[in-house]
C-alpha cells in the first residue's frame, strides 16, 4: 500500500518513482518514463491514474553488466607528458614523458575489436595532453575504420595537427577554465607562460573548419564559482555550444599542500547554485550544460558510477596496464593496487575477478538513498580519497545530489 500522506520534503524512492513535498504539492518523478507529476491532494483517483500512468513500477533497467569481454568502449592513455603545469592537474601529468608505441596501440584496439562491440568507440585520453603522442594518434585513426574517435584536449596543440584531426572526423572536446585571468592562473604552460590565446585561437579554428559549436570542459574552484556569470558570457563570445561544469577536486597535483593552500573546491551551496545558473543561461541561450554527476539522470540504472569502474570501458595505459579509473594512471598514484586490474596479453583478461563484487554496486550508505539509480554512490577514486573507502560517499558530493534532483525535477516540470 502506497502511504502518499507520508512523503515528506525529503525525497524517497517508490518503485522507479522520486517523490517529495514542496510546500502544499507533491513531486513524483518516474525514472522510467521521464514524467513528472504534481499533485495537490491524494484521492484514490489519483492514484489509480498514476499507477496506470507506470508511476509505481520497479524501476524498468534494473543492472548494466558488461564485463570486461563485452565493453562498449575503449580508452588509450597515450601518455604523461603535457604542454601545461595545470595547477590542479588531477593526473600529476608531467611526472615522466613516457608514451605509448605503436605496437601496443594496435593490440589494445586488435584485442578490443575481438570482443565485436556493437558501435567501436575510442577515447584518445592520456595521463597528459594525448597530441603529444601524434604519431599513434595518426597510425589508429587511418588503420582502423569504422570506429567512433573521441579525443579530450587542452586546445594546446598544434594548427596543422588540429587541422588533421577535424578531416578525419575525430570528436574533440577542449579544456578551458574560462577567460583570460582564469585560464592563465589556473592552467598556465609548462614554461609559466600563458595559454589562453592559443587554447581560443585553435577553439576559433576549430568552430570555423567545423561549423559545429565546441564543447568545453571547465574545471570550477571556490575563487571561479563567485565568477561564474563572466565564465559564461566568455563562452558565449566564443560561440561555445556544450559547457561541461566540474568541480576542482584534491586528487593529483591539487592534493599537494601549496595546492590546497590556494585551491579549494566550492561549498555544496555554493556548487548548487552556480550549477543552477548555469542551467538557466543554457536554457536562454539554447547551450548544453553538462555535469559529470548527472550523467545518468535519463538513464537511472543499478550500476557503478563510471564506465571504467563497471567494465563498460576498458582502459590501457601507456605501458599496457588495465585500470578501472582514467584517473588513476599508473604506479605515481597511491591507489594504483586498488585500480590496477591487469595487464594486455593476448586476451583481455582482468586480474581480479572479484571486480564485480568489489566495484559494481554503491555502498550501505547508500541502499535506502532516492538518488541510487542516478548518483551510484558516487566516483570510486574521489570516495577513497575523501573517507578512505570507495563505498563510502564523498559527503559534499552526495549533499549536491541530494538537493539539485528535487530542483531538477521541479524544472522539468515547470518546462512541461
Ligand atoms: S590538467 Fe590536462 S592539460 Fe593540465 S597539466 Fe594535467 S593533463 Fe595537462
Ligand atoms: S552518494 Fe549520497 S546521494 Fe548518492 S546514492 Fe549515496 S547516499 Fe544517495
Amino acid at each position: 500500500m502506497i502511504k502518499m500522506d507520508e512523503i515528506g520534503e525529503i525525497p524517497q524512492l517508490i518503485g522507479n518513482s522520486i517523490a517529495f513535498r514542496d510546500g502544499d504539492s507533491f513531486f513524483l518523478y518516474s525514472q522510467n518514463n521521464k514524467k513528472v507529476a504534481k499533485v495537490s491532494s491524494w484521492n484514490k483517483e489519483v492514484l489509480d491514474q498514476l499507477q496506470k500512468g507506470g508511476f509505481f513500477d520497479a524501476l524498468a533497467n534494473q543492472i548494466t553488466q558488461c564485463g570486461i569481454n563485452k565493453a562498449s568502449n575503449l580508452m588509450l592513455l597515450l601518455g604523461r607528458d603535457c604542454y601545461m603545469a595545470c595547477k590542479y592537474c588531477s593526473v600529476n601529468a608531467g611526472v615522466s614523458n613516457k608514451n605509448m608505441s605503436v605496437e601496443l596501440a594496435d593490440k589494445a584496439i586488435g584485442l578490443y575489436l575481438d570482443t565485436s562491440p556493437a558501435h567501436p568507440r575510442i577515447t584518445l585520453f592520456s595521463g597528459g595532453e594525448p597530441t603529444i603522442n601524434a604519431s599513434v594518434i595518426k597510425h589508429v585513426v587511418d588503420k582502423y575504420k569504422g570506429v567512433s574517435w573521441i579525443l579530450t584536449t587542452s586546445g594546446v596543440v598544434s594548427r596543422l595537427f588540429l587541422e588533421w584531426l577535424i578531416e578525419k572526423n575525430v570528436t574533440i572536446g577542449f579544456s578551458l577554465d574560462g577567460p583570460p585571468h582564469i585560464q592563465n592562473f589556473l592552467r598556465p604552460l609548462r614554461n609559466g607562460m600563458p595559454s589562453s590565446k592559443i587554447v581560443e585561437n585553435n577553439i576559433r579554428a576549430w568552430r570555423k573548419k567545423t561549423g559545429k559549436h565546441a564543447t568545453v570542459r571547465t574545471t570550477i574552484t571556490s575563487d571561479t564559482i563567485l565568477l561564474i556569470d563572466e565564465i559564461l558570457d566568455y563562452f558565449d563570445k566564443l560561440d561555445i555550444g556544450t559547457v561541461h561544469l566540474e568541480m576542482l577536486s584534491h586528487i593529483g597535483r591539487a592534493a599537494s599542500t601549496d595546492a590546497k593552500l590556494i585551491l579549494q573546491p566550492p561549498t555544496s551551496q555554493e556548487w548548487i547554485a552556480g550549477v543552477v545558473k548555469a542551467l538557466n543561461w543554457g536554457e536562454k541561450r539554447g547551450k548544453r550544460i553538462k555535469i559529470g554527476a548527472l550523467n545518468y539522470f535519463f538513464n537511472p540504472q543499478l550500476s557503478s558510477y563510471c564506465g571504467p569502474m563497471g567494465g563498460q570501458t576498458i582502459v590501457v595505459n601507456h605501458e599496457g596496464f588495465l585500470t578501472s579509473c582514467s584517473e588513476v594512471v599508473d604506479e605515481t598514484n597511491g591507489y594504483w593496487s586498488v585500480f590496477m586490474i591487469g595487464k594486455i596479453n593476448q586476451v583481455l583478461k582482468i586480474n581480479k575477478e572479484d571486480l564485480g563484487s568489489q566495484y559494481w554496486k554503491y555502498g550501505k550508505a547508500c541502499e535506502n538513498c532516492f538518488a541510487k539509480y542516478i548518483c551510484r554512490g558516487g566516483c570510486a577514486h574521489k570516495n577513497l580519497i575523501k573517507t578512505g573507502n570507495i563505498s563510502e560517499p564523498d559527503q559534499q558530493y552526495c549533499q549536491f545530489m541530494k538537493s539539485i534532483i528535487p530542483i531538477l525535477i521541479m524544472r522539468i516540470f515547470a518546462n512541461k
